[in-house]
């Protein structure tokens, strides 16, 4: 086949992921579509996949493109008469002791949380169902009767074939070269055989798309790793249709193949391939065998499965993945390139997402926004650190390493750290602070008194910073803290039209008097909230944004991208200019009026004000807003000055009894306070409606902003979901998130948040109660609520008001 000219969307790679994409694309929506293949299709990681297919995730909306997955996979062969092997054999998952036992009673949860049927299993079930294993070391196992296998190359066949049918060109033997750019976009593909012309590129290269997104300026962090698994001969006695196995306490998985058994793993110290570019001659490839490196998994398999000793080994596959820091996948619109989108990184488990990914992926190009939450892969989760090959490739086998190890609450990733420190680092240090890390960021979790070591230690119960952390908690509410936020994202937008720009895309109305300061979601066109944060009018032409760390590459891209065509608006990441120091506590103002010779009264410095204040001969920015429900001020400051600040404002809040205090402390205060956090309780999937945010929409008001026109929508229909808290008594209680919500003994949703509310003494939940019959005030109050905690059923009374401080004073005068 010649190459077209022109394309509508060229999609680069023809694994399983770019054919998946393609598929969409030309079924779903009936693009004009080309992909392009260097080699042949599969012959990148496809081929040598183990093809296992597990469905569970802990973000809802990943679990739903795995079953997406799965249900396309089943009925593929139907539509393009190729099958793909899929075999829905379910999976088992072996615990040996009682942390992961406890682990798997929270995956279980979340499972019915999401709708699916996991079950947990003693070791004499699990015997009957799979003869051959060892089960004497097992505390039990959980069972999920819908996960499968498949056959990666057939599947990716298939679905090529089936983007065929639906008009996509696929090309072999055709390799992207570059690209021809204008204005920061792609107009042209440049490859070995000629140019396409083109309005959008979907980057599916593989261990490759590092380098290919390279070619447009464009990051995609991620580092090729050694995966190594064997196929047996054939074993007596091993059902076809044996259930797949993964034993993460010995860090292996198993799957039937031809009567034989395939076994692979995760071990601690992974082999990283080149952190260079990867060699475009690399079709149908393998690594040499390496069985001494294998042999950590062969010995621990053995003992899962003794009949493994005697079986064969017929094939060894030792072949390039692509890993990512944190271990999910990396999807969507590039944050430097508005018509770049890229689907890579699949942390090996590309197979079981292929089908979901495209179908999400194909979406997401044509309307240029997510179709649903998917924050956890979005590409925009990453910064400017993800492009330093050495950091990535550190955290990147950390994370590989990490795969099988249990999933402790509130675990730190340990590597390429301290990375990105605040001036504050060495003084919360000498206040013995406890660190975490953030977009490479340290920031103190909590501060260890004299007698408690100053580190995590790790459990499925209460941890070691429990009791601190509750001391921190009360200090702001009965005194004064201090939290060193500097790591917080700024930008500055400014321009004769920087106020028609911003309008536009915040959903509350930014249109105040210079120094006031808004709250405000940046709503997607279905109206889910895309973005939450602050806005301050510093002048006329001038505001000042505040977003939470994390978000920094996300809302940044969002707000530049919805600037409206030919206006005067420039916007600036000012991050890295300003050291943020939130005072907060009924004393807040007391030590404030000490630094300062600026009038901070209610009346002159009221709630939801920014000003210029003077302390200590700098100029900062004193924003009155909190996140604790406490009187307070976000302080920024010039980041030269923030020791300097920081100390004068600990001087004078010495008789106040003031201290540095940390951001679990920060989570307990805002759960009690009923503060919504971005990515957990509002994200994408919901409106602002649903998440009990309507007052900070201005509907009322008649000018259009982004997700208006769906709102209105929406306006007239009763909610189907609506935000709620909850309250759970027992000290032994942990609430980690995505328990389940039952009314009346029905499930009716699950947690988005959940933690400890010191001040309360209570367990605090939040999450969407749904009913598609509505969910009026009557509804919710009128059930009897429980909540499922690790599989168990616990009593839960419903909290439609903020817990903390119901009668929302403004903000404590
Ligand atoms: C040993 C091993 C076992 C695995 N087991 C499982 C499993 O059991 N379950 C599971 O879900 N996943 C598994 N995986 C992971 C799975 O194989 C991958 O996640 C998946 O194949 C990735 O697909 P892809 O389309 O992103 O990449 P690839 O299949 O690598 O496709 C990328 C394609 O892009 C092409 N390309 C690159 N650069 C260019 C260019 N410049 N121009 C044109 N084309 C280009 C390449 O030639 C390649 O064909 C395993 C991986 C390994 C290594």
């Amino acid at each position: 086949m010649t190459l077209p000219s022109h394309a509508g969307i060229v999609v680069i790679g023809g694994g399983i992921i770019g054919c998946s994409t393609a598929y969409h694309l030309a079924r779903d929506h009936k693009a004009d579509v080309v992909l392009l293949e260097q080699g042949k299709l599969t012959s990148g990681s496809t081929w040598h996949a183990a093809g296992l297919v597990g469905q569970l995730r802990s973000s809802a909306s990943i679990t739903r493109v795995l079953k997406y997955s799965v249900e396309l996979y089943k009925g593929l062969e139907a539509e393009t008469g190729l099958a793909t092997g899929w075999k829905m054999t379910g999976c088992l998952r072996l615990a040996t002791n009682a942390d992961r036992w406890t682990e798997f009673k929270r995956l279980a949860t979340t499972a019915k949380s999401f709708g699916m049927d996991m079950q947990l299993l003693s070791p004499a079930e699990v015997k009957r169902m799979w003869p051959l294993m060892d089960t004497s070391d097992l505390v039990g196992a959980s069972w999920l009767p819908t996960d499968g296998q498949a056959s990666p190359s057939d599947i990716t066949q298939s679905l090529a074939k089936g983007a065929r049918m639906h008009g996509a060109k696929l090309l072999e033997d055709v390799r992207v070269t570059g690209f021809e750019m204008k204005d920061g976009r792609i107009v042209a593909v440049k490859t070995d055989k000629g140019d396409i012309a083109c309005e959008k590129v979907v980057n599916c290269a593989g261990q490759w798309a590092r380098q290919v997104g390279a070619m447009a300026g464009i990051n995609v962090p991620l580092q090729p790793v050694k995966h190594q698994y064997i196929i047996t001969e054939k074993i007596e006695g091993l059902a076809n249709d044996a259930p797949t196995i993964r034993d993460p306490d010995r860090r292996t998985y198993f799957k039937e193949e031809v009567g034989g058994l395939v076994m692979g793993g995760y071990e601690p110290n992974p082999q990283p391939w080149t952190t260079g570019d990867v060699p475009n001659d690399w079709e149908f490839r393998l690594f040499d065998d390496d069985y001494d490196h294998f042999e950590q998994h062969m010995a621990q398999a053995i003992e899962r499965v003794p009949a493994l000793a005697n079986a064969g080994v017929k094939q060894m596959i030792n072949g390039p993945e692509s890993f990512t820091p944190d271990g999910n996948f990396i999807l969507g619109v590039a944050p430097e390139c508005a018509n770049m989108f890229v689907g890579a990184g699949f942390n090996a488990f590309g197979i079981a997402s292929g089908g979901g990914a495209g179908w999400v992926l194909a979406q997401w190009v044509v309307d240029g926004e997510a179709p649903l939450d998917l924050w956890v892969v979005d590409i925009r989760r990453f910064s400017g650190l993800h492009r330093d090959r050495d950091w990535v490739c550190d955290r990147t086998l950390e994370a590989y390493g990490k795969h099988y190890t249990i999933g402790f609450p509130h675990e730190e990733y340990l590597s390429g750290r301290p990375r990105i420190v605040s001036p504050l680092y060495e003084r919360l240090k000498t206040h013995r602070a406890v660190f975490g890390s953030k977009l490479g960021w340290e920031r103190p979790n909590w501060f260890a008194p004299g007698s408690v070591e100053p580190e995590d230690i790790y459990s499925m119960g209460r941890q070691n910073w429990f009791g601190p952390v509750g001391d921190e908690h009360r200090h702001v509410r009965e005194k004064v803290g201090i939290f060193d936020q500097s790591s917080f994202a700024k930008y500055e937008m400014t321009g004769a039209d920087a106020l028609k720009a911003l309008d536009f895309i915040c959903a509350n109305d930014i249109n105040k008097p210079v120094g006031r300061l808004t709250y405000t979601q940046l709503l997607n066109t279905r109206g889910g909230i895309e973005a939450d944060l602050t806005v301050s009018r510093l002048g006329e032409d001038r505001f000042y944004v505040v977003t939470g760390t994390g978000f920094r590459t996300h809302d940044l891209s969002w707000i530049g991208d919805h600037i409206g065509q030919g206006l005067d608006a420039t916007l600036k990441d000012v991050t890295e200019d300003f050291g943020t120091l939130s005072l907060m506590g009924p004393c807040a103002r007391d030590v404030l009026s000490a630094v300062t010779d600026a009038d901070v009264s209610n009346a002159a410095f009221p709630f939801g004000h920014a000003r210029e204040i003077e302390i200590a001969g700098h100029t900062v920015r004193a924003l009155r807003v909190t996140y604790v429900g406490e009187l307070g001020w976000e302080l920024h400051v010039p980041i030269a000055a923030t020791g300097e600040i920081f100390d004068s404002l600990m001087a004078a809040g010495k008789q106040h009894d003031i201290r540095p205090v940390g951001y679990r402390a920060l989570e307990s205060l805002r759960l009690e306070k009923g503060y919504r956090a971005w990515g957990s309780d509002i994200t994408p999937n919901d409106t602002p409606q649903e998440a009990g945010l309507g007052w900070a929409v201005k509907l009322r008001k008649n000018t259009d902003f982004v997700g208006r026109r769906a709102l209105e929508t929406a306006a007239g229909k009763p909610l189907t979901k609506r935000f709620a808290g909850f309250t759970v008594d027992g000290p032994e209680i942990v609430l980690v998130g995505r328990e389940t919500i039952l009314r009346n003994g029905e499930p009716v949703g699950y947690l988005t948040s959940g933690g400890y509310g010191y001040t309360l003494e209570k367990n605090i939940g939040y999450g969407y109660v749904r009913n598609t019959d509505g969910v009026a005030d009557h509804f919710l109050a009128s059930g009897e609520y429980e909540l499922v905690v690790a599989m168990k059923r616990t009593p839960a009374k419903i909290q439609l008001e903020p817990m903390y401080d119901p009668a929302g004073e403004k903000i404590k005068a």
